[in-house]
């Protein structure tokens, strides 16, 4: 990850060359700012550039002011609007509020994130009483967007408290009129027609997990029931999909959408997941690497994999899906999306496991069966684990003032500051990147963490270095062209393009 090319610093040219960060992408040297603007320059442009001997009078110096790499002619007001604007997620308080309704779940998944227990154990079911907490606590966040997402275990299993904070946050949403998301995140196995059109009637959306054809998605989903997950899976999003269309809603917006979990056994699967998603309609897939929480610690031997071997598979897929686009089949990888979103457009689409700072605490909490407050649900698993170091408070007894000033949200955001973190500030990829102080600490135990050696930098560096290298090679403009259409977030009416169920197994 070291950049080959030196700058030397005797030809520099401060007075023209505006701040930028550089690498090397093949032959090319790409430039990027803190805007998410970027350039590819041949090596000898570079050294003009750097030199400050690019003429005005030449296409590259209109070229390199329009993305703000030169100081000379800088509108400093459009920079600071474009950068405010990059930024605008810190302006709200938590919007995304995941509610453990319990650890309850009938699988036994064999990279299991979140801490099951057995379907006997219902002293893990959140009580109503707390349910209601969790929900007027939830309200006090400033932010207009407000998001309640169920997980667990498998927050079915306690269905009474779903359809109680359903209907609680809408009869209170009544008052307070904030824009009200709700989504469950569900294994799908426990469900029924009665529960089905509950969540319809009331616009909650479905993301369930789905890790590929029957064979793969059965052997990484075990089901104590010993049946098929996979074809009752399916089986309830044709359901859940036929309804939305009998009910006049446009299928591209309103269907069932999933996540994989990439495990050793996908990693020369990667067409037949792509294949498996476009056949059922699924036009956004996200290639998740497994990560080190829960029952996967125990199981990494036999599931796990180096970071090299899970990039070969994410770009083999990639190409595959660029392929399918080319030929008018339109399917999206999601991680690539939250990249190219920062790349091309003047936003940053909020993900929270890739931003800076990040949203631990600030833009996420997580409400835990018993109603103690998490910094997010990887702080909950942490917990799990044995660790409560993340514990923000109990909504018994904690105000919101008090969790959103607790000295471990504040810790996360210090290490999740990428201007001021070893390696990431002088990183090219950096304006792009983020980092979530959560996996360094699972991973490494320590909430700052080591780059590159990091598995979230060597995952986010990998991706990233390989958008840029297509991109470089995109002599006629078609790639970019699929690339930006990727960025078309058409969300529909209560739902978010990036819910924090991206990272949580359902
Ligand atoms: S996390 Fe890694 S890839 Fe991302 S900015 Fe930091 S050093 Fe670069």
């Amino acid at each position: 990850m070291l950049t080959p090319l030196k700058v030397d610093p005797t030809t520099f040219d401060e007075g023209s060359v505006g701040y930028f960060r550089y690498g090397m992408v093949g032959d090319k040297v790409l430039l990027t700012n803190d805007v998410g603007e970027h350039l590819f320059l041949t090596p000898e442009e570079f050294r003009r550039f750097i030199a400050g001997q690019v003429q005005a009078d030449e296409p590259l110096y209109a070229n390199l002011r329009k993305r703000y790499f030169l100081k000379r002619d800088l509108d400093v007001e459009q920079f600071a609007t474009k950068l405010r604007r990059k930024k605008a997620f810190l302006q709200n308080g938590p919007h995304l509020h995941a509610i453990v309704t319990t650890l309850r779940c009938n699988h036994a998944c064999r990279y299991c994130h979140a801490s099951r227990t057995d379907m006997t154990a219902t002293d893990t079911d959140m009580s109503l009483e707390t349910a209601r907490k969790v929900v007027d606590f939830a309200f006090r966040s400033p932010t207009p967007v407000l998001g309640f997402e169920f997980q667990g275990g498998e927050p079915t299993a306690n269905f009474p408290v779903i359809r109680f904070v359903v209907d609680y946050a809408l009869e209170k949403n009544r008052y307070e009129n904030k824009e009200l998301l709700l989504s469950t995140v569900t294994n799908l196995t426990l469900m029924d027609e009665e529960k089905m059109h509950f969540l319809l009637d009331r616009g909650v959306s479905i993301c369930t997990s789905l890790d590929g054809p029957a064979d793969l998605h059965d052997k990484n989903r075990g089901w104590m029931e010993k049946q098929s997950s996979h074809a009752t899976v399916t089986g309830w999003m044709d359901k859940f999909n036929a309804e939305w269309v009998r009910r006049g809603f446009d299928p591209d917006l309103f269907h069932v959408d999933a996540l994989m979990t990439t495990t050793r056994a996908s990693l020369s699967r990667g067409r037949d997941i792509v294949d498996e998603y476009v056949n059922r309609g699924i036009r956004s897939l996200h290639l998740r690497p497994l990560n080190p929480f829960g029952f996967a610690v125990n199981t990494w031997q036999q599931v796990g994999y180096t970071m090299d071997e899970f990039l070969a598979f994410y770009r083999s897929t990639l190409d595959y899906i660029i392929e399918l686009n080319r030929k008018g089949v339109f399917v999206q990888e999601r991680l690539a999306s939250v990249f190219l979103t920062k790349m091309f457009t003047p936003d940053d689409p909020n993900y929270s496991d890739c931003r800076s700072p990040c949203g631990s605490g600030s833009a996420q909490l997580a409400y835990n069966f018993d109603g103690s407050i998490y910094t997010d649900d990887e702080g909950r698993m942490a917990a799990h684990m044995g660790n409560d170091f993340f514990k923000l408070g109990h909504v018994d007894t904690s105000s919101f003032d008090e969790i959103l000033r607790h000295p471990t949200v504040k810790a996360l955001k210090v290490a999740s500051i990428q201007d001021a973190l070893p390696a990431c500030h002088s990183c090219v990829h950096k304006p792009t990147c983020g980092v979530q102080p959560l996996h360094n600490y699972m991973f490494d135990g320590d909430i700052f963490g080591q780059r590159p050696r990091s598995r979230k930098c060597q995952e986010f560096y990998g991706v990233q270095q390989y958008l840029y290298q297509l991109l470089s090679n995109d002599t006629d403009g078609s790639l970019e062209r699929i690339f930006r259409r990727w960025t078309i977030q058409r969300s529909r009416p209560g739902t978010t393009p990036y819910a924090p169920a991206s990272e949580v197994t359902a």
